[in-house]
């Protein structure tokens, strides 16, 4: 079953493009019966994840270096669009829908 299907009616529930607007506090209803949907608490992860840990990983390491500075500040905007991405791919494809009153 698509992530993107009503868990009431089973049919197509929104585009993926409208899903991104979805989070645990911001429902909206199914393009199919109109029943109202949200995300999980732990979905929004999928979203946090990605872009998070690439730029934690790329602060720790140049607190570590002395070195590899100007190496990192060219490595922070590509990793960060990558997990933006990678974020937004996994939001869409992973997070259920579940029916919220
Ligand atoms: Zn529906």
């Amino acid at each position: 079953m698509s992530k993107l299907n009503c868990p009431n009616c089973n049919h197509q529930a929104m585009t993926s493009w409208a899903k991104l607007d979805l989070s645990p506090l911001f429902n909206k209803s199914c393009d199919h019966c109109g029943v109202n949907l949200a995300i999980p608490f732990w979905g929004l992860f999928l979203l946090i994840l990605p872009i998070t840990l690439p730029f934690a990983c790329l602060q720790f390491a140049y607190i570590r270096s002395t070195f590899m500075n100007e190496y990192l500040m060219v490595f922070m905007p590509p990793s960060i669009s990558i997990g933006v991405l990678i974020g937004f791919i996994l939001f869409i494809y992973a997070a259920p829908l579940i029916k919220s009153e």
